[in-house]
C-alpha cells in the first residue's frame, strides 16, 4: 500500500517570564523544583471563596509580544473564558483560558528546513493566554500537589495542521523557541517543562481527502522525542487503517523509553469543557497607548537574521548555525560594525565559540572585551597581517586578555616594512633563484605564488606585508 500523507496540527504552551502570576501577586517562579512546594501561593492562585483575580500587564505585555512576532492580529478587545473540569491540580475547579476571542489570532511563522535550503511557512490559529495549572508528583503510591505552578501564566500558540514531516514540526519548534527566548518572552526550555508541545496528528491518502481522525500526542521533553513519537505515531495509525481497524478520536501520552505509546483519554469536544466567558474578569479592552508600544517594540524574528544570512552575507549553515545557537553570541556578532560580516563570523564561530563551548561559559567571559575584539576584526580586515599570525594572536587573546595591538608588538609581527624598491629587487633575485617555479606557474599553476611570498617573506625576515609581496611577484610574474 502507498504511503499516507502525514497531517500534524501544534497547541505549545511556553510559560512566559513575568514577576507575578498571571492573577496575583505571587512570584512567577522559573524553576519549581528549586522551591519548597506550596510556599509560593494565595487565596487567588488556590481558588479560595471569594478571591478575584486581577490581570498581570506584564504578563499581558509578552503575550501581546507573542502576538506581534508571529504576525497575528491583535485584537482590541478580547476576553476570558472558564474550562471547567475536575482534577486535583485545579484547584478552582475551572482554568481561566481564551477560547472564544482569544486576544491574538491569524498570525503565521516562517521557518527554514533541510539546512536553510527551504523554508516554509504555517497559519497560526491563535496564541491565547492561559493560567497554568498545579504539578501533581507521584511519589511512593501517593500523588503530591504543589500549588506553585498554579496561575502562573501560559501562552499557548495553535496552528493549522499544516505540517506534513516530523522534520517541519521540530524546524518549526527550534524556530519558535528561539522567536520566544530571544525577546525574553519566555526561556522556553523542554526539559523544564517551560515548553509543552501537544501534537495533533492524523494521516490520509492525499491533500484532497479530509482529515483523518486526529490523535493527539502529549508529555514529550525533547525534540527528539517529538520527532520520534510522530514517525511511531504514523506508523501506528498506518497499520490499523491497513488492517481495516477504526479508532476514536484520543490522547496518548509518550512511554519514550519503550518507543511506545499509551491510551490516555478519548478526546473531549470543548462542549465536555463547559466553557463560558468568565465572570470575574472583565472583557480586556487594549487601549491605544499599550497598541503603540507594542507596535514600536522591535524584535528579534531568528527567520529574519538567516534570510539576510544566507542572501545578504553567503553563509554557509556552520556560519548560520553557530550564531543562532545562542542569542548572546548573535547580539554580540550584530552589535559590532563597520566589519565584514564574513570576517566577523570566521572569529566568532571559530575560535571564540569553541573556547565558549569547551568552558561551558558565554562569550561576555570571555578576557577580552568586545572594543579589544573590534580592534583585532579591523586589523584582521586591513589584512595586513598574515592569516596564521591572526591565529596566534587571537590564541592568545582568548588565554590572556591582552591587546590585539601588544601582542603584535611583542612578537614582530610589525616590523618596518621594506620600501618598494628593496621589495621589488629581492622579489626579483627570489623569480631568478626558481626558473622551474616560475616555470610553472606560467603554465597555469597559479598556486606557486604562494611559494614565492614564502619565500621573499623568509629573506626579510617578516618585514614586508605578504599582501604587498603578492602583488609585486604578481605583477613582475605578468611582465
Ligand atoms: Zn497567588
Amino acid at each position: 500500500m502507498n504511503n499516507r500523507l502525514l497531517t500534524i496540527g501544534l497547541e505549545i504552551h511556553c510559560k512566559l517570564k513575568s514577576e507575578n502570576k498571571m492573577f496575583c501577586q505571587c512570584k512567577n517562579q522559573q524553576n519549581f523544583d528549586i522551591l519548597i512546594p506550596n510556599t509560593n501561593v494565595c487565596p487567588v492562585c488556590t481558588g479560595q471563596p471569594g478571591a478575584l483575580p486581577t490581570l498581570s500587564n506584564e504578563a499581558l505585555r509578552k503575550a501581546l509580544l507573542v502576538g506581534k512576532a508571529l504576525n497575528c492580529t491583535i485584537n482590541k478587545t478580547s476576553r476570558f473564558d472558564r474550562k471547567s473540569y475536575f482534577y486535583p491540580d485545579l484547584p478552582m475547579g475551572y482554568q481561566i483560558t481564551q477560547l472564544y476571542k482569544p486576544t491574538n489570532t491569524k498570525g503565521s511563522v516562517s521557518f527554514f528546513l533541510n539546512n536553510y535550503t527551504e523554508e516554509k511557512t504555517v497559519e497560526i490559529l491563535d496564541a491565547h493566554l492561559e493560567c497554568d495549572t498545579a504539578k501533581m508528583i507521584h511519589d511512593g503510591g501517593q500523588a503530591l500537589l504543589d500549588f506553585n505552578r498554579a496561575g502562573t501564566p501560559l501562552i499557548e500558540i495553535v496552528t493549522w495542521p499544516d505540517f506534513r514531516s516530523a522534520d517541519e514540526v521540530t524546524e518549526y519548534l527550534k524556530e519558535l523557541q528561539r522567536i520566544v527566548r530571544y525577546n525574553e518572552i519566555s526561556d522556553a526550555d523542554l526539559e523544564k517543562w517551560q515548553m509543552r508541545v501537544d501534537v495533533n496528528i492524523s494521516i490520509r491518502k492525499s491533500e484532497s481527502d479530509p482529515l483523518g481522525t486526529r490523535v493527539e500526542l502529549k508529555n514529550m521533553n525533547s525534540f527528539s522525542a517529538i520527532k520520534r513519537a510522530i514517525e511511531h505515531e504514523y506508523h501506528r495509525q498506518k497499520d490499523l487503517y491497513e488492517s481495516g481497524e477504526n479508532f476514536t478520536q484520543q490522547t496518548r501520552g509518550r512511554d519514550d523509553a519503550n518507543t511506545s505509546s499509551y491510551l490516555m483519554r478519548s478526546k473531549e469536544d470543548a462542549l465536555d469543557y463547559r466553557y463560558f466567558p468568565e465572570p470575574d474578569l472583565p472583557p480586556l479592552v487594549l487601549d491605544d497607548n499599550t497598541l503603540n508600544k507594542i507596535n514600536n517594540t522591535s524584535l528579534e524574528i531568528p527567520y529574519e537574521f538567516i534570510k539576510k544570512a544566507k542572501d545578504e552575507y553567503g553563509f554557509h549553515k556552520e556560519y548560520i548555525n553557530g550564531l543562532i545557537g545562542d542569542k548572546e553570541t548573535l547580539d554580540y556578532f550584530i552589535s559590532i560594525e563597520n566589519i565584514d560580516p564574513k570576517i566577523k563570523a570566521k572569529w566568532i564561530c571559530g575560535p571564540i565559540a569553541a573556547w565558549c563551548k569547551e568552558n561551558f561559559t558565554s562569550i561576555h567571559e570571555l578576557k577580552f572585551s568586545k572594543e579589544q575584539s573590534i580592534k583585532f576584526l579591523q586589523i584582521a580586515q586591513e589584512g595586513k597581517i598574515l592569516e596564521n599570525q591572526l591565529k596566534i594572536i587571537m590564541d592568545e587573546m582568548i588565554n590572556t586578555g591582552k591587546d590585539s595591538e601588544d601582542i603584535i608588538k611583542e612578537k614582530w609581527f610589525d616590523a618596518p616594512w621594506l620600501d618598494a624598491n628593496e621589495l621589488e629587487s629581492i622579489a626579483k633575485a627570489v623569480l631568478e633563484e626558481n626558473p622551474t617555479i616560475v616555470e610553472q606557474y606560467k603554465w597555469g599553476k597559479t598556486t606557486t605564488l604562494w611559494f614565492f611570498v614564502g619565500q621573499v617573506m623568509k629573506k626579510t625576515w617578516g618585514k614586508v606585508n605578504p599582501k604587498t609581496a603578492w602583488d609585486m611577484i604578481e605583477k613582475l610574474l605578468s611582465k
